[in-house]
């Protein structure tokens, strides 16, 4: 196979990734055609202990990025806020509750507790508003503002 002989020396170049584009571009060509030197180089590869194990770490990213943008964990990371919040809020309204019907005329201690309860809704309030907010924004809007 004489007209494999110009390609062998660019094996280890490539595998090094030292060869130019126009190098590369002229090897990779011949190893779709060639078997023999597609198994030199896969022989070559693994001699010298490439595996080529950047080149799989990459996918991995790229799925887990997808998965985290993905929109089922949006849902479900929002499910995880108001679940949160809607157990908390369902514990301070029933604490507020049984404190305020208690009978015990404490007017400090009820003050007190409303004024947390109060705030923590203005803070509830003030949370959703933004985030429907962030739900609604659309590229159009902003053009006509
Ligand atoms: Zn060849």
């Amino acid at each position: 196979m004489n007209h494999c002989e110009p390609f062998k020396g660019l094996l280890v170049g490539l595998l090094d990734g030292e060869l130019t584009p126009d190098e590369t571009r002229q090897i990779n060509d011949h190893l779709t055609r060639c078997a023999a030197c597609r198994a030199e180089y896969e022989q070559l590869r693994e001699t010298t202990g490439k595996l080529a194990a950047i080149s799989f770490q990459e996918p991995d990213d790229a799925v887990l990025a997808r998965v985290w943008k993905s929109p089922f964990s949006r849902l479900a990371r929002n499910t995880s806020l108001v679940l949160i919040i809607g157990g908390y809020a369902s514990l301070m309204g029933y604490g507020l509750f049984e404190f305020l019907t208690s009978g015990k005329d404490e007017l400090p201690a009820k003050m007190g507790l409303a004024a947390i309860v109060l705030g923590f809704l203005i803070l509830l309030v003030q949370l959703i508003r933004e985030r429907v907010r962030t739900y609604q924004t659309d590229p159009y809007k902003e053009i006509e503002r």
